[in-house]
């Protein structure tokens, strides 16, 4: 893992979160994205090193809409940033970890994702990703 690229918080509406954000960090998201496939509407700050992504469900039965309904609005996954992803999804297998996909998957903000299953890292929802291109 390179860093801790973002830190992804589950919301139940975009716009008045991003206005609390707003006041909270005192910046401004940067960009708003649609993930159609994922039913998640997305914005995203910019803290430092770190940026915070907002994310809000686009439709029911969407992960974000069933992680709020289970556990209501909060932190939803902590993601790294990696050189290859690909390359990545093949060691963490090995070591014992559950990909949630055996290829990357296009994400918000120019990005190649893949997830590693709450159940094998103590809870935590761990993203990994690097820059598309
Ligand atoms: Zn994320």
């Amino acid at each position: 893992m390179n860093k801790l690229e973002h830190i992804g918080i589950a919301v139940r509406n975009l716009e008045e979160s991003n206005r609390l954000f707003t006041r909270l960090l005192g910046v401004e998201p940067y960009k708003m994205e649609t993930v159609e496939r994922e039913g998640v509407r997305t914005s995203f700050f910019r803290v430092g090193d770190v940026k915070i992504e907002l994310l809000e469900s686009t439709r029911p039965g969407s992960a974000i809409d069933t992680f709020i309904e289970k556990r209501g609005e909060g932190i939803h996954h902590l993601a790294f940033d990696v050189h290859d992803v690909q390359q990545k999804i093949v060691e963490f297998t090995h070591d014992g970890f559950k990909v949630l996909t055996d290829k990357p998957l296009p994400g918000a903000d120019n990005k190649v994702i893949a997830f590693l299953h709450p159940k094998s890292t103590n809870g935590v929802l761990v993203e990994i990703c690097q820059d598309k291109d």
